[in-house]
């Protein structure tokens, strides 16, 4: 038996104010887990200071440990007791290091929660927006002008009987636009459309005149690509059906279309020309809009560009449709629309229109 008088209290007391040193600013979390304050990294750096300090105070040879191990040696009649104040200064240390770690955890997990939430008050990233195809506006432009002349605005299908196409047009059985190298068939008979004058046809049959209608659409034609031509292309079609329509009516429309379009000063100038649905035929020119009828490279000098086919409604075309010739007269004219957006944006080959590379589209 040892004389030797061992201060077991000491001992047990020394490691709690060791303990308390260090944990004395983790306390706060422990003891009403106040963390709000803190920021994430904030957080982050005391949760593994925290981690040391459980490692140095409750590790195997922590001074904690070395009285756990001490239990054993003590003698009898002083172990019960002794072994008791060990016990409860590891539940509290334990406890302490659970309780603040638990609060500092739970900062951690709300923060990061919130840096990862959604934030819709911030302005979101925008896509990369598109616009309309030059062919597009150009188009929407002509359709403000003629809606604002009082014209509806009328579609009609890309594929079409033979009667729609053709023949309903006045167009001649030997004509060579039916021929197959000049129009595309589908197998049972069918053709694409080879002009949009096909939507006068059902036009007139779905609303009776008096009618005014324009109708922008594709139309179709056997052509080999090139600069100027493309086997698809964009054509605008104008109708207008009433009592005591002439010519005059024809000029006036197609001069005040252009002069909207172009500008006030813009002339016109009509050539006699041959159109299977219309009687008289004749081919309208407009001033050039660059050069005004000076000449320059865009109007090959001539000072004039064409602007498309018109002529009176031929009557076989009225009657095809039931109208009476005798009642009714009306013209109709064709337009251009892609050959047109060419020129305006002096585009050196019209097939850029249809090749949709962005890098072209963009600059409008
Ligand atoms: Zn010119």
């Amino acid at each position: 038996m040892s004389s030797e008088v061992v201060d077991y209290k000491g001992q047990v007391e020394a490691v709690r104010e060791a303990f308390e040193r260090e944990f004395g600013r983790f306390a706060r979390f422990r003891d009403n887990e106040e963390s709000e304050s803190l920021a994430l990294d904030e957080a982050e750096g005391l949760l593994r200071e925290l981690s040391d300090v459980r490692t140095r105070h409750t590790a195997k040879k922590s001074a904690l440990s070395q009285l756990m191990k001490l239990i054993g040696r003590v003698p009898a009649e002083e172990r019960a007791r002794f072994g008791q104040s060990v016990q409860l200064l590891n539940n509290y240390v334990v406890e302490s290091l659970d309780k603040a770690q638990a609060a500092l955890k739970v900062r951690i997990e709300f923060l990061q929660r919130e840096r990862e939430r959604v934030d819709v008050t911030l302005p979101g990233r925008r896509p990369r927006r598109g616009h309309l195809h030059p062919i597009t506006l150009l188009r929407q432009r002509i359709e403000d002008i003629f809606v604002a002349m009082g014209y509806s605005v009328e579609d009609g299908p890309e594929v079409e009987t033979e009667f729609y196409n053709f023949t309903a047009l006045n167009i001649p059985e030997l004509h060579p636009a039916r021929s197959p190298q000049d129009t595309f068939y589908t197998t049972d008979g069918l053709s694409l459309r080879s002009q949009t004058s096909t939507v006068q046809i059902h036009a007139m049959q779905r609303r009776r005149p008096p009618l005014r209608v324009i109708a922008p659409g594709r139309v179709f034609r056997r052509d080999t690509p090139d600069a100027t031509h493309n086997p698809m292309f964009f054509q605008l079609e104008g109708l207008l059906v009433e009592r005591g329509i002439n010519m005059g009516h024809l000029k006036g429309t197609l001069s005040e279309f252009v002069r909207r379009l172009f500008g006030p000063s813009t002339r016109t100038r009509f050539r006699p020309s041959y159109f299977p649905f219309t009687e008289p035929s004749m081919e309208a020119d407009y001033s050039c809009f660059k050069c005004g009828g000076a000449g320059c490279r865009l109007c090959k000098g001539s000072g004039w560009i064409e602007l498309g086919g018109s002529g009176m409604v031929h009557p076989n075309v009225l009657r095809a449709v039931r109208v009476d010739p005798e009642e009714f007269s009306g013209f109709a004219f064709g337009l251009g629309i892609d050959r047109m957006c060419g020129l305006m944006y002096e585009l050196d080959d019209i097939r850029l229109l249809f090749e949709n590379d962005v890098r072209f589209l963009e600059q409008f």
